[in-house]
C-alpha cells in the first residue's frame, strides 16, 4: 500500500471541502463547508463586519512579542509550524514580530493548510513581499491529521520553537489529541499558540444552546477556548490565557430576505442557506438568541454580536 493511501485510510478527519459525510447527517441541514464559494463569501463578509483580524493584530503587536522573545534558547535558526494558516496574513505578521525579537535569525516555516486556494494566496503573498529572505517555507497541502501521520511515517525528530493554530481547531476530529501531538513537537522553550472563539463570546452561548441542531459533531465545530482550558486542566497541562475583545455587527440578519444578512447567518450557524432551510422554530430561536444580551448588545440601532476571542499559550511537556 502506498504511503498516501495508508495516510488517507488512517486519517479520518474531514476537511470542510469534502462533503460526502456531511450529507449523511441525520439533520436535513447542510453544512456551509460543502459550498466553498458561499463559505468564502460569508467569511469575507464576516471579516468586513467584525474586528476579528484587528483584534488579532493588536494581540500580535502588544502581547505576542514578549511571548516570542522567550522562545528559541538563543538559537540562530528557528522552526515554526503554522496549522490552518489560511492565506497567511496573520502568519507573516507573527513572523515579522519574531524577527524583531530575534534579529538575524533564520526561520524554517512549515505551513499546514488543506485548501489549495488559501495555500496559493499565501505563496503569492510570500513571493510579493520584500525582505522575507530569512524565511524558508515548506508547503504542506494537507490537514493537520495528515501532517501528523506524515510526521510519524517519516519518523521526524525535528523540534519546533513556535507552533500556532489560529481559528482552526474547529475542523479537526479530536482537538485535544491534536494539541497533545503538536505540544510533543515543541523544543525546550518552545510555545504552542492557540486562538479560538472565547467560551464567553456570543458564539459560545449560541453553540451551548443549539449544539445538537447546528453543529456537525463529527468534526467538533463548536469548540471554544473554554472547552480547551477544561481539557488542559483535566490533563494537568499548564498554560497562559488571554481574552481578546472583538465584535461583529449582525444588524442585517434581522431583515427578512436581506442577502448579506443571510450570508452572515450562514456564517454564524455554519449551515448552508440557513434562512431558507432551517425549520421556522429553529430560525426563530436562533434569531432571538442572537439578539439576546447573552450574545449581543444594541448600540445606535445596531446589533453588535460578541465575537471575543480566546488565546491559549502552552509550554513543552515537562
Ligand atoms: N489562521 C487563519 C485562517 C483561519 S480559517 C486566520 O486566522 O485568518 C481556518 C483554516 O483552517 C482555513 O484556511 C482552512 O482551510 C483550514 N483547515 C480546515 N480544515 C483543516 C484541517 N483539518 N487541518 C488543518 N487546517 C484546516
Amino acid at each position: 500500500m502506498s504511503p498516501y493511501s495508508e495516510r488517507k485510510k488512517i486519517s479520518n478527519e474531514t476537511f470542510w471541502g469534502s462533503g460526502d459525510r456531511l450529507f449523511a447527517m441525520a439533520s436535513p441541514l447542510k453544512s456551509l463547508g460543502i459550498d466553498d464559494n458561499r463559505y468564502q463569501k460569508s467569511f469575507q463578509l464576516f471579516l468586513e463586519r467584525s474586528s476579528e483580524h484587528q483584534c488579532m493584530q493588536n494581540f500580535i503587536h502588544n502581547t505576542l512579542p514578549d511571548i516570542l522573545a522567550s522562545i528559541g534558547d538563543g538559537k540562530s535558526h528557528l522552526n515554526v509550524i503554522g496549522v490552518g494558516s489560511g492565506a497567511g496574513e496573520i502568519d507573516l505578521e507573527m513572523l515579522s514580530q519574531l524577527r524583531l525579537k530575534h534579529p538575524g535569525v533564520t526561520v524554517d516555516n512549515e505551513v499546514v493548510e488543506p485548501s489549495s486556494t488559501q495555500l496559493h494566496q499565501y505563496k503569492v503573498m510570500v513571493s510579493q513581499k520584500p525582505n522575507l529572505d530569512y524565511i524558508k517555507c515548506t508547503w504542506n497541502k494537507m490537514t493537520s491529521s495528515e501532517f501528523e501521520e506524515q510526521w510519524r511515517v517519516k519518523k521526524m525528530t525535528k523540534k519546533a520553537d513556535f507552533i500556532h493554530m489560529i481559528q482552526m481547531l474547529y475542523y479537526v476530529k479530536d482537538p485535544g489529541a491534536t494539541i497533545e501531538f503538536f505540544q510533543s513537537l515543541l523544543d525546550k522553550k518552545g510555545k504552542l499558540l492557540i486562538i479560538l472563539v472565547s467560551g464567553d463570546s456570543g458564539w459560545g452561548k449560541l453553540w451551548r444552546t443549539y449544539r445538537s441542531q447546528l453543529c456537525n459533531t463529527e468534526i467538533s465545530q463548536c469548540v471554544t477556548t473554554g472547552d480547551m482550558k477544561s481539557f488542559l486542566d483535566s490533563k494537568g497541562v499548564s498554560y497562559q490565557s488571554y481574552e481578546l475583545p472583538s465584535q461583529m455587527e449582525i444588524t442585517e440578519c434581522f431583515t427578512e430576505g436581506d442577502e448579506k444578512g443571510e450570508l452572515l447567518l450562514d456564517f454564524l450557524t455554519e449551515v448552508l442557506d440557513f434562512s431558507n432551510t432551517a425549520s421556522p422554530e429553529l430560525k426563530a430561536g436562533v434569531l432571538e438568541l442572537l439578539q439576546h444580551p447573552d450574545c449581543s448588545k444594541e448600540s445606535n440601532g445596531k446589533v453588535i454580536f460578541n465575537n471575543n476571542l480566546g488565546v491559549i499559550v502552552i509550554d513543552p511537556q515537562t
